[in-house]
């Protein structure tokens, strides 16, 4: 994709929502990459639930890690994977308090050593909480780079280096959440509402829905603010990711009312 063109979809994402943010509960860094951390693999809904339990008895590291691993369960048991989660979530608040005197750490070294953050966690937190120009690559983000041409890559890394290396320095603070929310409520998997994109002109994608298949599915439109940051991305995965995003399948043009891929 030429750099004009590049550009020129950031500027639209951006007239479009001038000021993305997460759809995830929080008010300070800890609660944000608490949430974040809960959010891998488990939708944002389910995550705030259990914020809004958990945050008002406890929401500091050291509130936390005084639950305890079992006195903490509770409150999560509306996330995926809360056991494991639990345990993560008491070991990362002991660590902070420990190693980081009870504050969220800046770099991205201390915040991957974290039990349960990984790279995708640790850039948003970067992102977000210190203004570093990371771009945490989710399912989401993956397809849209992928289809759109923005930074095709045949995994999360892969796009992740293409979108550092060639976003425009000032949409590289909201190209996560613009990207993200992009995919999650227009350019989505099983059927992309291409028709009321407001890139499509500028999407490289070859396989674009057509009008009449939108009409008969039930694929959500714009949405304007309210990203998640998901769940870290499986770069094992990435190579069929890739071929996914780029090419729906037979199955997914039947269903979307378009003819059979030859
Ligand atoms: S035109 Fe279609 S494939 Fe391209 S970004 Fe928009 S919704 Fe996605």
């Amino acid at each position: 994709m030429n750099p004009a063109r590049r550009r020129a979809i950031f500027r639209r994402l951006q007239a479009a929502n001038p000021s993305p943010t997460t759809e995830l509960l929080h008010e300070t860094p800890f609660e944000l990459l608490v949430a974040v951390m809960l959010s891998a693999h488990t939708t944002d809904k389910s995550v705030n639930a259990a914020s809004r339990k958990l945050f008002p008895v406890a929401n500091t590291p050291a509130a936390i890690a005084k639950l305890g691993i079992e006195g903490v369960k509770p409150y999560l048991k509306t996330v995926g994977l809360y056991n494991t989660k639990a345990k993560n979530l008491i070991g990362l608040a002991q660590q902070i308090v420990e190693q980081h005197g009870g504050e969220v750490p800046d770099s991205r070294e201390a915040l991957e050593a974290l039990p349960g953050v990984g790279r995708k966690t640790a850039s948003i937190i970067l992102n977000m909480v210190f203004g570093q120009t990371e771009v945490a690559v989710d399912t989401h983000i993956f397809r849209v780079a992928n289809r759109t041409g923005l930074a095709p890559g045949k995994t999360p890394r892969a796009v992740e280096d293409e979108l550092v290396a060639t976003t425009p320095k000032e949409y590289m603070k909201d190209a996560h959440h613009w990207l993200l929310l992009h995919g999650r409520y227009v350019c989505v998997a099983r059927v992309p509402a291409c028709p009321k994109c407001i890139i499509a002109d500028l999407c490289e994608y070859p396989n674009k829905t057509p009008p009449k298949a939108l009409d008969k599915s039930d694929a959500p439109v714009v949405r304007k603010v309210g990203p998640r940051p998901p769940a870290d991305a499986k770069a094992a995965s990435g190579a069929k990711a890739a071929h996914d995003a780029r090419r729906p399948t037979n199955r997914k043009r039947k269903r979307a009312g378009v003819g059979k891929l030859i």
